[in-house]
């Protein structure tokens, strides 16, 4: 009985006290920060959660970056595009702010909202995300893809390009002129007949006819709501884009562009269809994002096929060049 305790005490030992350090320690092996060489380009990032600002070693912020924008799970070569996207915009981003400081994080080059610059996770959201194991999978994969494109940037005539990008496009990407106005010739529409495969390629949002009206601030017909013919005659599309989305639709009394409709509804793009049914109303959107730039899913989907990072951005971003700069 003795032995069995003495087994038991050591078991227990190297259960609760070695495996978690060796863990641990090696946990620690990956979290080293990347040494800051002299001259090594660094990057002031605002983190907008905690209210601080942290500068970093570019190569080293571009992990966080490709983390907290592309499923870890995806390939290799859509995992590169990726790094080069997030880098051009980052340098970008250096670039405007030494000619005007942001006036939204002054002292900062680049913030971690997604919704003014560009996702960035730590590694305590990265573990929590991922789990103990995948974390050092997937961050030993995102620092090759990393590792792999160093310095490497998109340029348009000499010129850094703004490498926006977006979930899924529904099957065809949509120029910047028809979403932003403005013709980027490097921003035009492209096939993308990879993302229809993807998820969220279809995904619905359903509203009472009340919650409409109070979210967009209008008042309906909604005696006419009940009637059959209300499918054409609560929203009527006023403009589509070349591609087919819907550009500018009225609803009630009121014209609304179709991005500031999406935002407004949270809707998943601004490719969709509706239907009314009693006082509900179900939008069927398409694709995932804005649809301008490179598809992320699009992108996976090439890099299955074979495709390399170069390939995939010349198809996303028409008449691109690819650039080192040397850090
Ligand atoms: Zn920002």
């Amino acid at each position: 009985m003795r032995r069995f305790l003495g087994l038991f005490i050591i078991l227990v030992f190297i259960f609760v006290i070695i495996i978690p350090t060796v863990i641990i320690e090696g946990t620690h092996l990956l979290e080293s920060p990347v040494e800051v060489k002299s001259g090594e380009n660094l990057v002031r990032v605002y983190l907008h959660r905690s209210d601080t600002i942290e500068i970093m070693p570019m190569e080293e912020y571009l992990v966080g970056v490709v983390a907290g924008e592309m499923p870890a799970s995806f390939e290799m070569e859509a995992l590169k595009a990726q790094a080069i996207a997030a880098r051009t915009y980052t340098y970008k981003r250096i670039e405007e702010a030494k000619k005007e400081p942001n006036k939204d994080h002054p002292g900062a080059d680049i913030c971690t909202d997604p919704a003014h610059c560009q996702a960035w996770a730590s590694d305590d959201v990265l573990r929590k995300r991922w789990g103990l194991m995948n974390f050092w999978r997937y961050k030993l994969k995102i620092r090759e893809a990393v590792r792999a494109t160093r310095g490497m940037v998109l340029t348009y005539k000499g010129e850094l390009i703004d490498p926006v990008y977006h979930s899924n496009s529904g099957g065809r990407t949509e120029s910047a002129a028809a979403v932003w106005g403005g013709n980027i010739p490097y921003l035009q529409s492209v096939p993308s007949p990879w993302d229809k495969s993807a998820p969220h390629y279809l995904t619905n949002h359903s509203f009472s006819l009340d919650e409409l009206e109070q979210k967009l601030g209008i008042k309906l017909n909604t005696a006419v709501s009940s009637l059959p013919s209300a499918q054409n005659s609560l929203i009527k599309v006023k403009k589509k884009t070349a591609t087919g989305r819907l550009k500018e639709v009225q609803i009630g009394d009121k014209i609304f562009d179709t991005v500031k409709l999406r935002q407004l509804l949270g809707l998943s793009s601004t490719n969709f269809t509706w239907q009314i049914s009693g006082n509900k109303i179900t939008f069927y959107t398409v694709g995932y994002g804005h649809g301008v730039g490179m598809s992320q899913y699009g992108a996976n989907g090439m890099a299955k096929e074979g495709k390399k990072f170069n390939e995939i951005l010349g198809h996303y971003y028409q008449g691109v060049k690819l650039r080192i700069i040397k850090n």
